[in-house]
């Protein structure tokens, strides 16, 4: 079991996330978070943190689109353990549908 990014958090990205975890098993994209399924404990804390509700366990319909891709991006993705800066035009992305071809491939910056 593992927890999963979903749609929701392209080109949102607050990051709030990654502040709880206690594994620190999110990886950074250019405006999308991940979670590495084989660190990720099943601890559920993120969940809730998450302002655009992109977060759910993967046992949730609402992840299986998405779990293939955390996996995948958590392996060439830099580690991020400390709340960087949203983007300025965060909450203006809350909440859109259709993101999904937005997502970005390039890697974020991480935390050094
Ligand atoms: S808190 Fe939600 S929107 Fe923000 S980076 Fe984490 S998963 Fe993405
Ligand atoms: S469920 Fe727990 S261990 Fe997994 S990503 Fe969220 S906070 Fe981290």
């Amino acid at each position: 079991m593992a927890y999963v990014v979903t749609e929701n958090c392209i080109k949102c990205k607050y990051q709030d996330c990654v502040e709880v975890c206690p594994v620190d098993c999110f990886y950074e994209g250019e405006n999308f978070l991940v979670i590495n399924p084989d660190e990720c404990i099943d601890c559920g804390v993120c969940e809730p943190e998450c302002p655009a509700e992109a977060i759910f366990p993967d046992s949730d319909d609402a992840a299986a689109a998405w779990a293939q891709a955390n996996r995948d991006y958590a392996g060439i993705w830099p580690n991020i353990t400390r709340k960087g800066e949203a983007p300025a035009d965060a909450d203006a992305w809350k909440g859109k549908p259709g993101k999904a071809d937005l997502l970005s491939p390039a890697p974020g910056k991480g935390t050094a």
